[in-house]
């Protein structure tokens, strides 16, 4: 099983240690600081603590960490270049297997400056992108993710996250992949398999988002059994499983 969206520098080694045991081999921790940053520097100690500590911290338990970095939009800051510099020597290194996450949540011009300028270098780097779509105003921050995104970055090459039953019919129906996040405040495990159901296994994929927020680090094992309780057939719940995200991030 792959989680697609963890904050890996967030949780502890008893929670991959649960994760690993419980059936998942890979996850993709993304960057997201949740204290303010006044300078870069500050910012730039988070990424390559995440590239360097975390991923061989969750090795130890047997989980196989990738990584996703960028700024996140409430980390957004004035003088980012050094961050967009190092972005792009990342990726040529192979170092991260997305730019994320990275979207909007207050619609400040800041915020709208380094989406819009990450979303140029996944265009250039031919990268993938995890995009974040907040808790509050989601719609209204929606709706300028969508019309920002395809002037930047062909929307095949776009996650949007944390997609609900609110937001559904805005994206179904584009190119996206689809993020579904079982986590508390967000979705349960009944209401992503209700969406699975409804709308096919082909376009999402599952993550639990764990973070310093409320999280259960076994929403996605939890979401596989419970499929296959149902009689989902073996061939649906790989591609929520695992499948999906290798094939879009190549892991
Ligand atoms: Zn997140």
């Amino acid at each position: 099983m792959i989680d697609t969206h963890i904050h890996a520098d967030a949780r502890s080694g008893e929670d991959f240690r649960d994760m690993y045991l419980s059936g998942i081999d890979t996850a993709i921790t993304c960057s997201f600081y949740p204290y303010k940053i006044e300078d870069e520097l500050v910012l730039r100690n988070h990424l390559n603590r995440i590239l360097e500590y975390d991923t061989s911290r969750a090795g130890e338990y047997g989980i196989d960490l990738k990584v996703a970095l960028g700024i996140h939009p409430t980390n957004a800051l004035e003088n980012p270049e050094r961050i967009f510099e190092q972005l792009y020597t990342w990726i040529e290194n192979k170092q991260i297997v997305a730019i994320g996450e990275i979207g909007l949540e207050d619609l400040t011009d800041c915020e709208i400056d380094v989406f819009k300028k990450q979303l140029d270098i996944a265009d250039e780097t031919d990268s993938k992108v995890i995009i974040h779509t907040p808790r509050k105003n989601k719609k209204e921050v929606l709706d300028v993710i969508l019309d920002i995104v395809p002037e930047h970055l062909d929307e095949k090459q776009a996650v949007i996250d944390h997609v609900n039953r609110d937001i559904i019919g805005d994206v179904i129906d584009k190119n996206y992949m689809l993020g579904l996040t079982v986590q508390p405040q967000k979705l349960d495990v009944s209401e992503t398999i209700a969406i699975l159901d409804e709308y096919g296994f082909d376009n999402f994929l599952l993550n639990s988002d764990m973070s310093n927020k409320p999280s259960d680090p076994l929403s996605i094992p939890k979401t596989i059994r419970e499929l296959k309780r149902l009689g989902y057939k073996d061939s649906q719940i790989a591609k929520v499983s695992h499948e999906n995200a290798q094939n879009y991030f190549k892991i």
